[in-house]
């Protein structure tokens, strides 16, 4: 018999949004939109597509391991010296990163309930045990809560703001205060994978903090999580990137594989950073689509969540029922994990919001909400 750690028995591998392909083959179907794993359904900026095509015939060569003109254009874009980030294959690589580090031998992870399903996920098979913090009533997240539950033993905070699946957000006063509150020697991971989306609209800005602009805030162990993957446009080709403290980074450096970040996605990341419009035309048309959504299943009758991220997770009585039915009529949206009655729907095109909302009315008046 083989032998493997008893903790792994805990472990449900991540179930992702169906491929749109799967979808197609099992269910026969011509026509699917995929609005399950909050990707831009823009696409990505034309630079991005050109540098690829440019740059594909040398795929037979490894990537640069230290992300050299990457690092140097996010440094420029951001001011954060170069040395103050780590680069990884996506931002849940980095997620991983931090369990090797920081969780190994039964060490705790704090988190809110129905936070990224990914930081328990990591958290266990680590090694670590991750412990949860209730939510209010209205699914918000009082950060005095996460505070009061930390012990001697906690290693790791994990807050991802916005929260996925329900779109909450902490303001930028109340993680302040938090992060003042947080014993130095507990690592804060400020998952920001929907930054873009929520910029100017009273959230924090995770980077100020490792920039010291907040001089009430010194000597505190904070990594900012950022991604590629949603309004950049660029989820296939799996980058995220962590921005710390020199410490927090040379210790994530000493557990990363050496080419982990791909070849073709260094070279989309620099382009895809550099076409700012891209991006800001991406969130114009998230808020137009989210408004969409909103008013859509108002006269529907079904309760959501307002968001700050490009998802919008809503409730229904028999969801189970509404995924499948959804699916069967060729749009695929996604449960909401930790919410017994949540469906968590990404924000698309008007099209596709258009179909989304015309499939549910349907459903809907055979199985009321
Ligand atoms: N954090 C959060 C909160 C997310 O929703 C996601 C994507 N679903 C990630 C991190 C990981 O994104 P990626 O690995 O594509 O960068």
């Amino acid at each position: 018999m083989i032998s493997y750690p008893d903790y792994l028995d805990k472990i449900q591998p991540y179930k992702p949004g169906k491929p749109i392909d799967e979808v197609r083959r099992e269910l026969g179907l011509n026509e699917v939109i995929k609005l399950a794993s909050n990707e831009n359904p823009f696409g990505c900026s034309l630079f991005v597509k050109k540098a690829v095509e440019k740059h594909v015939t040398e795929i037979n060569l490894y990537p640069d391991g230290g992300c050299y003109y990457l690092r140097k254009e996010l440094s420029n874009f951001t001011g954060v010296d170069g040395e103050n980030f780590i680069f990884g294959n996506g931002s849940n690589e980095i997620i991983d990163l931090i369990g090797r580090a920081f969780l190994t031998g039964g060490k705790e992870a704090l988190a809110f309930e129905g936070s990224f399903i990914v930081y328990k996920l990591i958290t266990t098979i680590s090694g670590g045990l991750f412990k949860e913090v209730p939510l209010e009533k209205d699914y918000s997240r009082d950060l005095n809560k996460l505070l009061e539950s930390i012990t001697p033993k906690t290693s790791v905070i994990f807050l991802d703001n916005p929260c996925n699946p329900t779109g909450f957000a902490n303001t930028k006063e109340e993680f302040e205060e938090f992060l003042k509150n947080v014993p130095n020697n507990v690592l804060v991971v400020l998952d920001e994978a929907y930054y873009e989306y929520g910029k100017g609209s009273g959230l924090p800005d995770g980077i100020n903090y490792i920039l010291g602009l907040n001089p009430e805030i010194k000597n505190k162990n904070l990594i900012v999580l950022r991604t590629f993957s949603k309004a950049y446009g660029l989820a296939g080709l799996r980058i995220g990137y962590g921005v710390s403290n020199k410490k927090i980074i040379s210790i994530l450096e000493k557990v990363r594989q050496p080419f982990n970040v791909n070849y073709l996605g260094q070279i989309a990341a620099v382009e895809a950073l550099k076409d700012q419009k891209f991006v800001e035309f991406s969130v114009e048309q998230n808020e137009k689509g989210k408004l969409q959504i909103y008013e859509g299943l108002e006269v529907l009758g079904i309760r959501f969540f307002p968001t700050y991220g490009n998802f919008v997770m809503f409730e229904v009585k028999n969801p189970e029922f509404v995924y499948s039915e959804l699916l069967k009529k060729g749009v695929v949206i996604r449960p909401a994990f930790g919410f017994k009655n949540g469906l968590r729907v990404s924000i698309g095109r008007e099209d596709q919001n258009e179909i989304f909302l015309d499939s549910l009315r349907k459903i809907l008046s055979k199985s009321p909400p």
